[in-house]
């Protein structure tokens, strides 16, 4: 795979792919994340959620090795706006617990809850995670890695938000640069008048600190109001330094949370070479609740109502569950762990509970396995040949759905020349990859799509 991906390659390609498909775009759409290519999809086939199914997930912000960034955040921040950071944080503890992130991922991961876990790789320049945390022993150091890489990783993404997630670093020195400012801390300004490659470089300095851990990354958590007047270059920076440091095949960020009525489905952007041998995209995952749990600093309580009320009806959660997109619940860990008192966790345990007793068609989804079904989803060609609907895929993809409205026929995946029958079962929910059921409009098929080409043959049944 591709080293030292330079964003001329990625911009040209995809900008040429737009000019190629002779959709110059004005401006103003310019500025906004340009989609990139998109290939022909036969509008009688829909792709549908998978396992038809509303994908859930939980994005976790401000989480790290032993730190509680609040305490150490909240003086950096008051630097900068005094006015607007009086909590007295000495009051804070300046540590959340290991103890507590096992019970919290135990809990989690007999739920089947999953999502997106922070790991601020120099937490409000404490210390390095790949080195030592003055404060700590280097074996509690160690310790606290081994849990995250063997309780977390397998339910939960792993993210660098950036590098400290406060002072800006100096990549060439790794020391904070001198001035404390909005426009040399990562929340604020600093982005402002960046390159996709001066952003893409801090990324990937963020991403080796937690690769020499041992910890995988597909994506990246911006911190506070990182990137947000550059965003064409966040997404271009996301994708060339999780394709340097990860080789990341779909790399993806969060960035974006919104709670009315905007879509919160993901952003497939900059879309390119998708018949070739190196196809490209970032996918932006987009949050559709606000830290309504223990807030950033954990001293904000908030409440289950917002997200799903008491008679499963009303709420944000609902809302969004019943538009069929994805719905991504954010919160900070200081807020989860609400300074001992766990009210933070307290208020996702009723929320899970809630939604648990409200829907028998969820389907708890990792952000990197969201990126990748949306990528599937929008960027795989999709063609009708008489009894065949073929598929040229250039991202592979687990439980792909979709939905034809065909009759009395018994569907087969042919991969390779190799067909296989697809057993029936009785309903939707009963669908899992590489199965098929009957629905009102025809039928539903599931199934793991793989890469390059393959075709579902929808074979009338000899009794009809
Ligand atoms: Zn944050």
């Amino acid at each position: 795979m591709m080293g030292n991906y330079k964003r001329r390659d990625f911009l040209r390609s995809s900008t040429l792919g737009l000019a190629g498909a002779g959709m110059a775009m004005p401006v103003s759409q310019a500025i906004a994340q340009i989609p990139g290519d998109r290939p022909e999809q036969d509008r009688s086939l829909s792709v549908l959620n998978p396992r038809n199914r509303v994908p859930l997930s939980f994005i976790i912000d401000d989480s790290t090795c032993l730190v509680n960034m609040a305490y150490f955040g909240i003086p950096q921040f008051a630097e900068v706006f005094p006015d607007n950071y009086k909590q007295n944080w000495k009051l804070l503890p300046r540590e959340i617990p290991d103890s507590f992130v096992r019970k919290f991922g135990e809990w989690c991961h007999e739920q089947g809850v999953k999502g997106k876990y922070s790991i601020v790789p120099y937490p409000a320049c404490v210390g390095w995670v790949d080195r030592f945390l003055p404060g700590w022993s280097k074996k509690e150091l160690e310790d606290s890695l081994h849990l995250v890489r063997t309780l977390m990783t397998p339910d939960w993404d792993i993210h660098p938000e950036m590098i400290s997630h406060t002072r800006i670093i100096d990549t060439k020195t790794g020391r904070p640069y001198p001035e404390a400012s909005e426009y040399f801390m990562e929340n604020w300004r600093w982005t402002d008048d960046k390159s996709t490659d001066q952003i893409a470089d801090y990324m990937a300095y963020a991403l080796r600190i937690l690769k020499n851990t041992g910890l995988d990354c597909e994506g990246i958590t911006t911190p506070g109001g990182f990137g947000n007047r550059v965003l064409p270059e966040l997404s271009q920076a996301t994708f060339q330094s999780c394709r340097d440091v990860f080789q990341a095949e779909i790399p993806h960020y969060f960035r974006h949370l919104f709670t009315d009525e905007r879509s919160v489905a993901p952003r497939v952007e900059y879309a390119s070479g998708l018949d070739g041998s190196d196809p490209q995209c970032c996918v932006s995952i987009i949050g559709c609740t606000g830290d309504w749990f223990g807030g950033w600093d954990g001293l904000k309580l908030g409440s289950v109502e917002r997200f799903i009320t008491e008679d499963l009806q009303g709420g944000r959660m609902p809302e969004v569950i019943n538009r069929g997109e994805p719905a991504v619940m954010v919160c900070h860990w200081p807020g989860i762990y609400y300074n001992g008192r766990e009210f933070g966790f307290s208020i996702f345990k009723e929320v899970v509970r809630r939604l648990h007793e409200a829907y028998d068609h969820l389907i708890w989804m990792k952000l990197s396995e969201i990126a990748r079904y949306w990528a599937a989803r929008e960027l795989t060609t999709i063609q009708r040949r008489e009894d065949r609907i073929l598929f040229t895929a250039p991202f592979a993809c687990p439980q792909f759905t979709v939905s034809a409205s065909d009759k009395n026929v018994a569907p087969q995946l042919v991969v390779d020349e190799q067909s296989v029958p697809l057993p029936k079962v009785k309903d939707a929910l009963q669908l899992e990859s590489g199965t098929w059921c009957e629905a009102n409009e025809g039928l539903m098929i599931c199934f793991d799509l793989p890469k390059g080409s393959s075709a579902i043959h929808l074979r009338k049944n000899s009794s009809s």
